[in-house]
């Protein structure tokens, strides 16, 4: 096992990661940048470097000056947590080449996944069932582009091959539109991405975002660790997240589940990882693969009895995965809300101080945050500052468990989205379970 581990990242993921390295005897070197030194898990850090001023280019994108705190400090392994550069191969690469181990998959695997139409041909080859479209990267000739899109038959939706966070995406009705929505989508593409490649998929009408947790060690084991649902969404960024997933059958997820194993072992991944699918009449189709630890994580946490995070440490430290495909057993039913300092109906960002902050608590509630009272919430970065998850026998159990904390919740000086997550959890439609993508924002344009 490690002696030492830079995380080079901040916020809930920082201290979650923090945690995971405590409880294995393993020392944290924690990174910031200016505008997070007062973050509760650099109080907590035996280590602590900081690495540049508040914007994330000049800090936590700033690849130099996290390897050189690694060095400074003789860590051993780099945990990049989610988003910044967790997803950068080239930076997992250069983790390597300057003798730290990447808490992640290889930079091959990471390239291949990152780019969205490498990634569906090495699904389409592992035998993951796929979102009809292109086969690959559109040509140029707008007539066969025409008669791609009349093959795969309208609506379609245009996605950057580079795309990520929801964006770089175009839905297209009628073929008069075509051309010019792909040309579009190109050049945002290039301009947001570096890559102007684009590919196109049959719009899903009324789909769910279903994904499968996987682990994998270095010995070409692999097991998932059945599936969450993340359909209520805002502009394709997740709001609520809950496993398992209302109402479909635990056949057709062992069903796909295995072919997540079989695709892992196959291109050899290691590490944590997630298969994103919609699922729509009893079929699911492959969008992308996320190779890093989720935020919503926990709730496969929860049902599963796997700490995420600690094995990732310790399959990248070259232990086996600690459990086989037999032995992970579902157990209840978690939900996660994301806390965001944000108008809970007008989604304008809202940092500042809080001045009160009251977490819940109680059995069956799990709160990760890294604010305290008297914490200022920079507005630097992403508005998410903790998430509620929680669990019960079953999911009638969980939903009220989840009212209950929520009514315990109390933040002041900032606004944050607590009313809405009060709101949807009375919400008889949700309530039911197994609404689509789209429910969430047909909600709140009703309730306007
Ligand atoms: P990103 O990497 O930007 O998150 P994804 O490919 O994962 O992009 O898609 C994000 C969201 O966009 C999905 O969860 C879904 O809501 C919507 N989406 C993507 N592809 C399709 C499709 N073919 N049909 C319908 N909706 C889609």
């Amino acid at each position: 096992m490690f002696k030492k581990i830079l995380v080079a990242n901040r916020g809930e993921i920082a201290l979650r990661i923090q945690r995971a390295c405590h409880e294995l005897g393993v020392k944290a070197v924690m990174v910031y940048s200016e505008a997070d030194r007062d973050a509760k898990y650099i109080k907590l850090a035996e280590e602590a470097v900081c690495i540049g001023p508040a914007p994330s280019p000049l800090s936590y994108l700033n690849m130099p000056a996290i390897i050189s705190a690694a060095e400074v400090t003789d860590a051993e392994a780099i945990h990049p947590g989610y988003g910044f550069l967790s997803e950068n191969a080239d930076f997992a690469e250069r983790v390597e080449k300057s003798g730290f181990q990447f808490i992640g998959p290889t930079p091959e695997s990471i390239r291949t996944m990152g780019d969205k139409v490498s990634a569906k041909q090495a699904m389409i080859k592992a035998g993951v069932p796929c979102v009809p479209g292109s086969e690959g990267e559109l040509p140029e000739d707008p007539v066969q582009i025409r008669r791609i899109a009349k093959s795969v038959g309208y609506p379609v939706i245009i996605k950057a091959a580079g795309g990520g966070g929801g964006r770089g995406m175009r839905v297209v009705h009628t073929e008069a539109a075509l051309i010019n929505a792909v040309q579009m989508t190109k050049a945002e593409a290039g301009a947001a991405f570096g890559n102007p490649a684009v590919y196109m998929e049959k719009f899903l009408q009324n789909p769910r975002h279903i994904e499968i947790q996987v682990l994998a060690d270095k010995h070409r084991n692999a097991v998932y660790l059945g599936e969450r649902d993340c359909s209520m969404q805002r502009r394709h960024q997740k709001v609520i997240e809950e496993a398992p997933a209302p109402g479909i059958a635990r056949k057709l997820i062992e069903k796909i589940g295995e072919r997540c194993v079989a695709a892992c072992k196959k291109i050899g991944y290691r590490g944590a990882g997630t298969f994103e699918f919609l699922y729509e009449n009893g079929e699911f189709y492959f969008i992308e693969m996320n190779t890093r630890v989720q935020v919503e994580h926990p709730v496969t946490e929860w049902i599963t009895g796997v700490d995420i995070v600690r094995t990732q440490i310790m399959v990248a430290a070259g232990e086996k995965l600690p459990f086989t495909q037999r032995q992970i057993q579902i157990r209840g039913h978690a939900i996660e809300c994301r806390i965001n300092a944000e108008d809970p109906y007008k989604f304008i960002p809202s940092p500042g101080r809080i001045t009160t902050w009251h977490a819940p608590g109680g059995p069956g509630v799990r709160v990760d945050s890294h604010v305290y009272t008297n914490y200022y919430v920079p507005p630097n970065y992403d508005s998410m500052i903790g998430k509620i998850i929680v669990h019960g026998d079953t999911r009638d159990q969980a939903l009220a468990r989840m009212r209950t904390a929520l009514s315990e919740t109390v933040i002041e000086g900032i606004n944050t989205n607590v009313p809405l997550h009060r709101e949807l959890m009375v919400d008889a439609n949700f309530v039911t379970g197994g609404t689509n993508i789209h429910y969430l924002e047909e909600w709140l344009s009703q309730r306007k």
